[in-house]
């Protein structure tokens, strides 16, 4: 029993029509599912990601539209690195991001950039074994495609705080200094502990919220969730999340953790083919369905020409 990688990575956006135009259109991941968040209904909580909302794919944002813009510190993911396969893909990029007006730093191998809100992403070139997790864009070519996640980078001042849970939880130290890998039978993903340029950071409009780890169903949530607590965490139940079952916990670096079960998926309230296009709301929301579809802004339907 390993993780699986990760599952998937929540933000936090301000502006959810921009951000739909980014991540669905520009990046080209799939909106797979629009639902609203389970803890305020009057929110979206947005889910992106490849063709079917494969784990290790998955990017989501809860939509607070007054959130004052995040300062990213100690104590946070400042980065989300994504695979891609080669260094023309870093040069298709490159060019996609300048012709949207997107700065980006490059090398052969690697480029960086930020969504519109200051959310920072890393583009790799790796050789891993992992299955690549493609969503299929009409104007991005399948070989330059977005292929999952390649892990997250997190600002600590005392990275050495979070081993003894990292180890619990069946992470292992990586090279250099600082890098842990979760290896899973079929995915991996990485934590790089950076040190920070400064004080603790202040959530908020293109901040990461948390990173949820991948694990197979309710049983390995409970032992993963033992190991949690051995580790020195204090993990909530398992929570139901309609779309996977979860638990959370805050490690000693800063970084909220959560593990999220993967046997469920977004199939689970629409067809395959329609993921993403209608209003999905949880069974107790269901009876405001008329209220909350008023109050919710009007977005961009990314497939609306497909
Ligand atoms: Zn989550």
């Amino acid at each position: 029993m390993a993780l699986e990688g990760l599952h998937h990575i929540t933000a936090i956006t301000a502006d959810a029509p921009r951000n739909v135009d980014f991540y669905a259109r520009l990046l080209g991941l799939r909106l797979v599912k629009k639902t609203v968040n389970f803890d305020q209904p009057d929110v979206y909580h947005l889910y992106y990601g490849d063709e079917t909302g494969t784990p290790g794919s998955i990017l989501t944002f809860f939509e607070f539209p007054s959130a004052a813009p995040g300062q990213t510190g100690d104590g946070e993911v400042h980065a989300i690195q994504w695979r891609v396969a080669s260094g023309d893909a870093i040069a298709f990029w490159h060019h996609r991001l300048g012709e949207a007006g997107i700065a980006t730093e490059r090398d052969d191998r690697y480029l960086s950039f930020a969504d519109p809100e200051g959310l920072t992403h890393e583009l790799v070139v790796v050789d891993v074994a992992d299955a690549p997790l493609v969503a299929q864009a009409p104007d991005v070519p399948a070989e330059h495609a977005l292929l999952g996640f390649e892990g997250v980078r997190a600002y600590a001042s005392a990275p050495s705080g979070s081993a003894r849970l990292l180890e619990r939880l069946g992470l292992q130290p990586a090279e250099p200094d600082g890098v842990w890998v979760a290896k899973g039978a079929e995915r991996h993903a990485h934590l790089r502990y950076d040190a920070p340029p400064g004080p603790r950071g202040r959530q908020g409009a293109g901040s990461v919220h948390h990173i949820a780890w991948s694990v197979a169903d309710d049983a390995e949530l409970e032992a993963f969730r033992e190991h949690a607590i051995e580790g020195g965490a204090r993990p909530t139940p398992i929570i139901d999340r309609q779309y996977f079952h979860s638990v959370y916990f805050r490690e000693p670096s800063g970084v909220l953790f959560e593990l999220a079960s993967r046997d469920i998926g977004f199939a689970y309230d629409e067809p395959q083919a329609e993921l993403g296009r209608s209003l999905k709301l949880p069974p107790q929301y269901e009876r405001n369905r008329a209220e909350l579809e008023e109050r919710l802004v009007t977005l961009p339907d990314p497939r609306a020409g497909a």
